[in-house]
């Protein structure tokens, strides 16, 4: 699944062929993903110009005069700048032409991206509750420490809930607990300022770390036979229970923890 590196991945490797373009002609090969495709995508957004390509936790923003286009990539999706003459596959499902020639395509095998608007000045239903953002100077330990007095969540919860904070998946929670030295299971209401401040350091740091990465496979992004480009993580906790620990060796232990699967250090994080 796409997580927020790879959706900034996205952004950045879209931009130089996107901005300041001109989106001349829409083609949709079929009415919804996810949901059904906002109707200003064929009505309104041809014609304008992308004065922005923005990301808001895991969704991107085509920032036009007349409003945004609001796009997510789901389980599987991809967006890829190709030329006019490369063939349409599977699961293209969205065309967007541009003044350059090229075309904007949006592949989604499993179809629970989606491909939304936002009127200009108003802000999605969808956007409107979240948290900040990871890499932002408003996220650090003090918001992570006030926010999370008397709660009774695991730790692990907490971080993954989008109103606290957006796009640590599953994935980033996981690794970042476990460079914190913070066991998953531990209630988020009892968890000192000081761990916290380490904590959201661990998810700036390893966020970065991907994001950084990720520009340099950037042209899978957006080569026509390259794979949609998600890139390899290099995990000390997750998706490794049984194995031992990198640290100290001791066998990380597996558990579903707000119904999501979860690996920890049972000596490292406390
Ligand atoms: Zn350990």
């Amino acid at each position: 699944m796409p997580e927020l590196p790879e959706v900034e991945t996205t952004r950045a490797g879209l931009a130089p062929h996107v901005l300041g373009r001109t989106i001349r002609s829409v083609v949709l090969r079929r009415p919804d993903l996810r949901w059904p495709i906002a109707g200003e995508v064929s009505s309104v957004l041809p014609g304008q110009r992308v004065e922005a390509i923005r990301r808001r936790a895991k969704y991107l923003l085509l920032d036009t005069d007349a409003g945004s286009a609001l796009l997510h990539l789901g389980m599987s999706g991809s967006l890829r700048v190709l030329d006019p003459d490369v063939p349409v596959r599977a699961h293209d499902h969205v065309d967007m032409t541009l003044d350059s020639g090229q075309v904007l395509r949006f592949n989604d095998p499993r179809r629970f991206g989606c491909l939304l608007w936002q009127p200009r000045g108003e802000t999605h239903a969808l956007l409107r509750d979240l948290g900040p953002e990871p890499l932002d100077d408003v996220f650090d330990g003090d918001h992570l420490f006030f926010a999370s007095r008397g709660r009774r969540a695991p730790v692990k919860t907490f971080l993954m809930d989008q109103r606290i904070v957006v796009g640590v998946g599953n994935i980033y929670a996981a690794e970042a607990l476990f460079a914190a030295g913070i066991s998953p299971v531990r209630d988020a209401g009892r968890i000192s300022r000081e761990r916290y401040a380490r904590l959201a350091a661990e998810v700036k740091r390893i966020l970065a770390y991907a994001i950084h990465r990720g520009g340099t496979t950037l042209r899978d992004f957006i080569s026509p036979d390259g794979a949609p480009g998600y890139f390899e993580q290099e995990l000390s906790a997750y998706g490794r229970g049984g194995l031992p620990c990198p640290a100290c060796g001791t066998s990380l232990r597996q558990a579903l923890v707000g119904q999501r699967a979860t690996v920890w250090c049972p000596r490292c994080q406390r």
